[in-house]
């Protein structure tokens, strides 16, 4: 079964909105492989995120997801990748389609509420970098 990074953002988090979410996964028919919450550290963020590291929003959103607790976890179904990211919806929770996570939980382009993999090699990394 396809595996794929998930994470709840810590502007979820901070809002006591992660239930919530967790319950679309579930009910998208999602299996939760792995569950943990964690604060990342700065090395940990930077990792993550380091396709993005020549991008102006960069140190911006490695200070996000730094800034508080984060829910990971690995999602396993069928073609989970494009799964889990058309339950988010796009990037930018204003372009979200309706009823997608971003859509009903992102405040913006930065604080939008999850993340998942973009692609199986990818989705290999985040998890080993956040699970080990
Ligand atoms: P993620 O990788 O978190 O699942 P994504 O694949 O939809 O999101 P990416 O282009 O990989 O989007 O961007 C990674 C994250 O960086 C975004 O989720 C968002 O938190 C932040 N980000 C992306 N673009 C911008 C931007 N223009 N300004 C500020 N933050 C941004
Ligand atoms: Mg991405």
């Amino acid at each position: 079964m396809e595996k794929t990074c998930a994470l709840i953002k810590p502007d979820l988090t901070s809002k006591n909105q992660t239930g919530k979410v967790i319950s679309m996964i579930e009910e998208a028919g999602f299996n939760i492989a792995q569950l943990k919450k964690l604060t990342m550290t700065k090395e940990l963020a930077e990792s993550f995120y380091a396709v993005h590291a020549d991008k102006p929003f960069f140190n911006d959103v490695v200070q996000f997801m730094t800034s508080g607790p984060i829910i990971a976890m690995v999602l396993e179904k069928e073609s989970s990748i494009a799964a889990w990211r058309d339950l988010m919806g796009a990037t930018n929770p204003e372009q979200a389609e309706s009823g997608t996570i971003r859509a009903l939980f992102g405040s913006n382009i930065q604080e939008n509420g999850t993340h998942g993999s973009d692609s199986a090699e990818n989705a290999e990394k985040e998890i080993s970098l956040v699970f080990g």
